[in-house]
């Protein structure tokens, strides 16, 4: 069933160039408990409400004034909504619509994640790593903005998806991340020169089957086989928010994964149910809330010239559009 679009909606939030869209690294702390925390560094709340969206009400939307007077914008937990089954994921098109409305030109999305990594010792990814990841998995709720300029339509626009994820901001996230590691707080940091980590979201509502993770770890392992010059694959199992919907609006993405848990299967005497509860509630969001508060606060807008964020889109001929059926 798809939804009814209202396309005469007009937007009525804020304006922000930066946003967070993160999720489970702050589950811990429930929406309130962040709100509370930020207020406590001296971040307003300017609004907090549910928008009109063309496609029905947004996720809540948090717009914060920090104390230096910059505008930001946290939707919280990718912008699921409790009582819409998010594995449809049509928060997304709410969203973004929201983020684009909005200007925004900077987002960070904060994930938790089991790690699938076919290396053995050391070098392997770990629980307690945080990975920026270098790819992800593409599915078909990765979709456009229907009814706008940014619908899922090739004959009007292409992009690349290569680098979807802003380098220059992973550069700056792993001097953040630094001080964490030398404080054991965090095990490593593990950006794609480090392992090229792809994000690979269920398709289901709970964690992978021992099958489901056996084919991902030949996959990664036949690629890094493929490719010894580069840095090994691996890939990572949680979240994914709609990566092409931020590359086709032009938005830098800073991605980051705390590794709760080794993937279904992957170690057999890892006990999955064990671990994550704690970590979720007591180690990762004290972490994630004290670097983004920091990081939205400082960053700065990249200018394009050390990644492809802004630069990947390309407008079709509009003989393409003509050669489809004209709407009435
Ligand atoms: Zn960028």
């Amino acid at each position: 069933m798809y939804p009814k679009i209202d396309l005469t909606v007009k937007y009525d939030g804020p304006s922000a160039d930066f946003a967070s869209f993160t999720g489970s690294p702050l589950w811990g702390y429930g929406v309130d408990g962040v709100v509370e925390r930020a207020a406590g560094q001296g971040w307003r709340v300017a609004r907090r409400e549910r928008l009109k969206t063309p496609y029905g009400l947004s996720p809540l939307v948090v717009h914060f004034i920090t104390p230096k007077g910059r505008d930001v914008l946290w939707i919280p937990s990718y912008g699921e909504v409790v009582g819409e089954d998010s594995l449809y994921h049509l928060n997304f098109e709410k969203s973004f619509w929201v983020l684009w409305q909005a200007g925004v030109k900077v987002m960070l999305v904060g994930g938790t994640s089991g790690i699938a990594d076919w290396r053995q010792g050391e070098e392997a990814i770990r629980p307690g790593d945080v990975v920026l990841p270098w790819s992800f998995w593409t599915r078909p709720v990765h979709r456009g903005l229907p009814g706008t300029p940014f619908e899922s339509m090739w004959s009007k626009s292409h992009f690349l998806l290569g680098q979807p994820f802003c380098p220059e901001l992973q550069g700056i996230m792993e001097a953040k991340l630094t001080p964490f590691v030398e404080s054991d707080q965090i095990r490593g940091v593990r950006p794609p020169a480090d392992t090229r980590v792809a994000l690979v979201v269920p398709e289901s509502i709970t964690f992978e089957t021992d099958f489901d993770i056996l084919h991902w770890l030949a996959v990664a392992k036949t690629a890094s086989d493929l490719q010894p010059d580069l840095p090994t694959v691996a890939t990572l199992h949680g979240d994914c928010m709609n990566p092409l919907l931020a590359r086709y609006l032009g938005i830098h993405v800073l991605y980051y994964h705390m590794v709760s848990n080794y993937a279904q299967g992957a170690e057999q005497e890892h006990n999955i149910r064990g671990t994550i509860h704690h970590l979720y509630t007591k180690v990762f969001p004290e972490i994630a809330l004290s670097l983004e508060l920091d990081l939205l606060s400082t960053l700065e807008i990249p200018d394009g010239s050390d990644c492809v964020c802004t630069s990947s889109l390309t407008e079709a001929p509009p003989v393409f559009s003509q050669s489809l059926t004209q709407p009435e």
